[in-house]
């Protein structure tokens, strides 16, 4: 008998200020990747899918990002930032 399945792994990614579309304010929304893994007897064996989700911290309104959009603002926000290295 094969036991097989599937798993939702989420991770926090950080986070991004934008006009909310619930609020219609600038508030803060929470990024979160989730992970899909197909598992054999409940071992995560590959990633399926990946989406990501942003959810805004003031009136909880969620949606999907786009992945690769949601890498390169992250990426963008997070880079250090060295005075007079320009
Ligand atoms: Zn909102």
């Amino acid at each position: 008998m094969i036991i097989w399945g599937t798993r939702r792994r989420n991770a926090a990614l950080g986070q991004m200020q934008y006009v909310c579309p619930g609020c219609h304010q600038p508030t803060y929304h929470g990024i979160v990747r989730s992970k899909y893994w197909f598992t054999l007897f409940f071992i995560p064996i590959f990633p399926f899918s990946t989406s990501t989700t942003a959810r805004c911290q003031k009136c909880g309104f969620q949606e999907k990002v786009n992945n690769k959009q949601a890498d390169a603002v992250l990426a963008q926000a997070q880079a250090p930032v060295i005075p007079g290295q320009q």
